[in-house]
């Protein structure tokens, strides 16, 4: 087992702080630097970065960086739902470890969505329903993974369902 026990720390951003939302670091006591590229080519990061090596996910509207000592993740509810993505990503780190003789290291980060490609999805009317002052903040929102379809009320079904398809290329839920 590569990876077997961590000190997590939890606490609220500094930038903000009546923001309902923890971030988490887990301090590492093992180094996991050599199971990162193993760990991107696993889980598809979205971000890959050689030196210093890190691996970073988006899933579920969170942002989770992996380095060689310490995890990262952003937007948690609460202190129970750090504990279930930090075993997660436990599990993944040890079963990616195990595996790496039959994987291939992926040294490059994941296609990302074009802003200009959502935009072009958009109704274009920079209503502001969805709290944005243009479709392209919108877009630009969408193209990090922090917005998704439904959060634009001006697009149909058929829209909406296109511009989800769209993103789902590139994000996990
Ligand atoms: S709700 Fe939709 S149409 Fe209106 S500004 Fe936002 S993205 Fe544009």
């Amino acid at each position: 087992m590569l990876l077997q026990s961590y000190r997590k720390e939890i606490f609220r951003p500094e930038c903000n702080p009546g923001f309902e939302s923890l971030h988490c670091f887990a301090h590492l006591e093992q180094d996991v630097g050599e199971v990162l590229p193993f760990l991107n080519a696993e889980l598809g990061g979205f971000e890959y970065v050689e030196e210093p090596p890190s691996v970073t996910f988006r899933s579920q509207g969170k942002i989770i960086t992996v380095h060689p000592k310490m995890i990262a993740v952003n937007a948690l509810k609460d202190e129970a739902e750090a504990d279930k993505i930090l075993e997660w990503l436990k599990r993944e780190i040890n079963q990616a470890w195990e595996k790496r003789e039959s994987i291939e290291p992926s040294y490059s980060s994941a296609p990302r969505p074009q802003v200009f490609e959502i935009l072009k999805m958009l109704p274009r009317t920079n209503c502001k329903q969805c709290g944005q002052v243009t479709c392209m903040v919108f877009a630009a929102q969408a193209a990090e993974g922090g917005r998704g379809a439904e959060g634009c009320p001006e697009l149909d079904e058929i829209q909406a369902a296109k511009l989800s398809e769209y993103l789902s290329r590139f994000f996990k839920e």
